[in-house]
């Protein structure tokens, strides 16, 4: 067995992170008190049940317990879960929680508070790596914006890279949105964090407040969205994008197998993930769409959970699974037509580089669904506009002592802050150049050109 290790900190990691265990429990037939009740006879309990150890482990009793850590600084989050549908379901001895807070300051989770309760973390970590038959690796749910998930997520990600080096690392990051919260310094926590992930991720599932927020005010029409209508939309896309992972099946059925694919160059491996078809809280069951339809909207900038638009880039390369029942034929047909009609979106120079997949098992409430996952040179659209608020602050050293008060030098906000601006260049580098480029570089020995 290839087991992952799920790990969720702050308010909104632990928010999301136990909304995506409701969806998987349901759509792997488990109860909330960790029981199997899904339909044999079917053929479903094959299904459900084959690939159940990669996300849980089995207790005694036939039970099924989420590999799961949960932490935070503060215990109001926890406290919700622990009282909440499914909250008997994870092992209490995987809640890590303090009492200090880390008040938005990205200092305070990863170098005072945050460092002090990582070796409890890491504590039960090891313990649940060591009881993995084969553990492939870890995936992470944070905000990137607040104090924990942002600098104590990144903190963690750091020691478990020095322990576990040769494991897959993915995250699910929530980038901030002036548009769905105020608190002023997320710039600063998010630039801090990218720093972090383009050097001790594998891989990186992009989930944008702004995208969430303006999918659920325009083609939603909520509104007043909430986190709760957010998260709604965050929690459809991780059973979607891990769905390969939990079922069987041939394309990206590991960590590695999806890395493999998505990655040309190591540094780019910030995902938009997209998701068909869109649907509020309570409303799926309305929705069917045929695979054309869905193959159309999968693409669409307006599906995509990252304020940007894949048409102002160009696509090193892309996945696709489709949900349900349906004919793989149609599916390869209506694939490769949205990749003839619009191949200048396509960076020539990698021939192959969308696949695509069929599972049988659909989202609970909808008959056919798709969740795209796109390594498109245009994501730098969302690090400018980080970046860009970042800097406005930063020039001034506005709000800079919350940091430096925790002990923090200003040379780290430098380096964030090029290493950043380095991964925009990147994607634009990569973005202009052609096949003809690369026999350029073959001919003339341009290394310079293609440093990556
Ligand atoms: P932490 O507890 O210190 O990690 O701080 P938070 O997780 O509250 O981080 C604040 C950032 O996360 C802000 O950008 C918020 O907009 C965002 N955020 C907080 N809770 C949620 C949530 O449940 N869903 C989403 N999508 N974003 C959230």
């Amino acid at each position: 067995m290839r087991e992952i290790l799920h790990i969720q900190g702050g308010q909104c990691g632990n928010q999301i992170g136990s909304k995506f265990w409701e969806v998987i429990c349901d759509e792997h037939g488990i109860d909330p008190t960790g029981r199997y009740k899904g339909e044999s006879g079917d053929g479903s309990f094959d299904l459900q049940l084959e690939r159940i150890n990669v996300y849980y482990n089995e207790a005694s009793g036939g039970r099924y317990v989420p590999r799961a850590v949960l932490m935070d600084l503060e215990p109001g989050t926890m406290d919700s879960i622990r009282s909440g549908p499914y909250g008997q379901i994870f092992r209490p001895d995987n809640f890590v929680f303090g009492q200090s807070g880390a008040g938005n300051n990205w200092a305070k989770g990863h170098y005072t508070e945050g460092a002090e309760l990582i070796d409890a973390v890491l504590d039960v970590v090891r313990k649940e790596a060591e009881n993995c038959d084969c553990l492939q690796g870890f995936q992470v749910c944070h905000s990137l914006g607040g104090g924990t998930g942002s600098g104590m997520g990144t903190l963690l990600i750091s020691k478990i890279r020095e322990e576990y080096p040769d494991r897959m690392m993915l995250t699910f990051s929530v980038f901030p949105s002036p548009k769905v919260s105020d608190t002023v310094v997320e710039p600063y926590n998010a630039t801090l964090s990218v720093h972090q992930l383009v050097e001790n991720a594998d891989e990186c599932m992009v989930l944008d407040n702004e995208a969430l927020y303006d999918i659920c005010f325009r083609t939603l029409k909520l509104s007043n969205p909430s986190f709760g209508d957010l998260n709604h939309l965050i929690s459809a896309t991780m059973s979607g994008v891990t769905c390969c992972l939990r079922f069987p099946g041939q394309l990206n059925s590991d960590l590695r197998k999806l890395a493999v694919n998505l990655i040309p160059f190591p540094r780019l491996h910030f995902f938009m993930v997209g998701f068909a078809p869109l649907t509020s809280r309570g409303s799926q069951h309305y929705i069917s769409l045929t695979i054309p339809e869905l193959t159309q909207q999968m693409w669409d900038s307006k599906n995509m959970m990252c304020a940007a638009d894949p048409r102002h880039g160009r696509y090193l390369t892309a996945s696709a699974m489709f949900r349900g029942k349906m004919s793989t034929k149609e599916v390869d047909e209506q694939m490769l037509n949205v990749q003839n009609k619009n191949s200048s979106y396509f960076v020539e120079w990698i021939p192959n580089n969308v696949k695509s997949s069929v599972c049988d098992i659909p989202p609970t409430g909808l008959k056919m669904a798709s969740t795209f996952i796109g390594n498109s040179t245009s994501i730098q659209e969302m690090f400018r506009r980080v970046s860009e608020q970042f800097t406005a602050m930063f020039r001034r050293k506005a709000f800079l002592h919350w940091y430096t008060g925790e002990g923090m030098d200003e040379m780290e906000f430098t380096e964030a802050e090029s290493n950043m601006n380095d991964l925009v260049a990147e994607y634009q580098q990569y973005q202009d150049a052609t096949a003809e480029d690369e026999e350029d570089y073959d001919e003339e020995g341009d290394e310079e050109q293609y440093e990556g």
